[in-house]
């Protein structure tokens, strides 16, 4: 078949007859502009010089020796589409991509290109090994080895190879008399898995780390292998340029809607709907909508996964539509301290018993601290202000009982992140959509996510490409478990 007649047909298809069902959008002004936009659309396929004024497009194209029409801004049609351009949307785009660059569509679409709101972009950028459950164990341990081999990885053709500034200084964390039996039930499940971890009593962790105090403390658990940080922006970067450099699109936008074609079966006397999604509507930089076809869908929406859920009547309607998914946004400050009298380049990063954690950041005494609020202090999210007071009653009394060379720092700057919190179990929420065949999502990493998301982005390329898990098992992370409400906990949120 000629290019002429493959472009001809391409056009139909997009444009040919579907029974519509309904529209989910946003807000009411949104679902307006996706009115507007059909009734545009309608009024194009009446027109009965549609095909003559197609032809003579193409005839025109043709005299001026251009064979192809323009490349869209937005695509008509993507195998694959991820909503978030975050690090999980972008690990996933790069995976898909990197397995077969040339078989399929990979559209990424974003809403925030300079990532100000993102999670990622405001992570404080930490890896462990140290948590309770398996996969979240080898998810880790993965991760670390792509990091390690990151500029093999993510290293674009004539660019500067990618610096993520993997800082492997490990993870220490404390216990009290009540942890401890927890902190020794993960230690073996962790060393059993390959995790470097050792347990240190209060006398040896005070010989390691003499800049500690180790008041109440009974037992640390210290990874002196693949924990650390790294710069969580830098590692966006390099996924996406990556991804982009392999073929993905990335599409500025935000999606407002979906459309459904309705497949409705008869049940007794009456019809029940059975959906399905292929279509979403994109709003871009300038207002305009974009009707984008896919064949499957992942949602990557960080904190804001559950509104694009909504967008899809998960937890408006009945059956197994009925349960909402279980992720919001919770706002995390992250301060920022001078102490030139420090405990210096070997500290780890540090989490007292009351979850107050601290990390070097650069190597000029600078650090970071922060604190998750318990659930009475858990502040507005509809904004992304500090709240310093905060440091003051629940940060800073913590972090100098535990490093008293602490006790006279002051605040230099602090910056508020949303996390992608899972209110089930604090887990990640990964895998297929019980309803939808081909709706996948990958959130509600709660605080862990920017670690997970070299492992992330390959299960997701196995669950879509091969049908199945090669790598890591991420079963038990599948959204079935809230359906029957059996929580996943995992005892390491920080
Ligand atoms: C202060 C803080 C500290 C953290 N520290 C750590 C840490 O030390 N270690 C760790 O592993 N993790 C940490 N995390 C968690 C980690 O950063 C997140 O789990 C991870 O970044 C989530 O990535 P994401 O891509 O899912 O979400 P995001 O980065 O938020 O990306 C989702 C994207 O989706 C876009 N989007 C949403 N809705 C739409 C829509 N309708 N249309 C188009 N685009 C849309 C958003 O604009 C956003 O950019 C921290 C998080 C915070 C806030």
């Amino acid at each position: 078949m000629n290019k002429f007649a493959t472009n001809f047909l391409q056009r139909t298809r997009y444009f040919g007859n579907r029974l519509f069902f309904r529209t989910y959008a946003v807000s009411s002004e949104d679902l307006e502009k996706i009115k507007k936009f059909k009734e545009e659309q309608a009024k194009i396929m009446e027109n009965p010089n549609r095909t003559v004024n197609m032809l003579k497009d193409e005839f025109s194209r043709y005299r001026k020796g251009v064979f192809r029409p323009p490349e869209p801004k937005v695509p008509k049609f993507s195998e694959y589409v991820i909503i978030g351009g975050g690090i999980m949307g972008s690990s996933i785009a790069y995976a898909l991509k990197n397995r077969a660059p040339d078989s399929f569509e990979v559209t990424v679409i974003e809403r925030d290109p300079k990532y100000t709101r993102s999670s990622s972009a405001l992570s404080v950028g930490g890896i462990r090994q140290q948590f309770s459950l398996e996969e979240n164990i080898k998810l880790s341990l993965y991760s670390a080895e792509f990091l390690r081999n990151v500029k093999q990885h993510l290293s674009v053709l004539d660019d500067d190879p990618p610096d993520i500034q993997f800082q492997p200084q490990g993870y220490l964390f404390l216990a009290t008399e009540d942890g401890v039996e927890q902190m020794l039930k993960n230690h073996k499940l962790q060393r059993e898995i390959g995790a470097k971890v050792e347990l240190l009593k209060p006398a040896h962790l005070k010989q390691k780390f003499p800049w500690l105090n180790v008041d109440g403390i009974a037992m640390g658990s210290y990874g002196f292998e693949n924990e650390g940080w790294f710069d969580p922006w830098a590692l966006l970067s390099a996924f996406k340029k990556k991804a982009c450099s392999l073929g993905a699109q990335y599409v500025n936008g935000e999606v407002i809607g979906f459309e459904f074609e309705n497949h409705s079966y008869e049940k007794g006397e009456e019809a029940k709907p059975l959906l399905q999604a292929n279509y979403l509507y994109v709003k871009d930089e300038v207002g305009d909508i974009h009707c984008v076809e896919f064949g499957t869908l992942v949602i990557a929406a960080g904190p804001y996964s559950a509104d694009v859920a909504k967008l899809l009547n998960i937890g408006q309607g009945s059956g197994l539509l009925s349960v909402p998914l279980p992720v919001e946004p919770r706002k995390r400050y992250v301060y920022v301290f001078n102490c030139d009298t420090g405990p210096g380049i070997n500290m780890p990063l540090l989490i007292d018993p009351t979850g107050t954690y601290v990390r070097r950041e650069g190597l000029g005494g600078k650090y970071i601290c922060g604190r998750s609020p318990a659930p009475h202090e858990e502040p507005d999210v509809s904004n992304l202000e500090v709240d310093y007071n905060f440091f003051e009653s629940s940060v800073w009394p913590h972090l100098c009982k535990r490093v008293p060379i602490f006790e006279c720092i002051k605040v230099s700057s602090a910056w508020a992140g949303y996390y992608d919190y899972n209110t089930f179990d604090q887990n990640v929420i990964f895998g297929p959509h019980p309803y939808y065949g081909n709706i996948f999502f990958a959130t509600g990493f709660s605080g862990h996510g920017i670690q997970m998301a070299p492992a992330i982005g390959r299960a997701m390329m196995e669950l879509l490409i091969d049908k199945t898990y090669v790598a890591i098992d991420l079963q038990r992370f599948h959204l079935n478990r809230i359906f029957q409400k059996i929580p996943l906990y995992e005892q390491h949120i920080v």
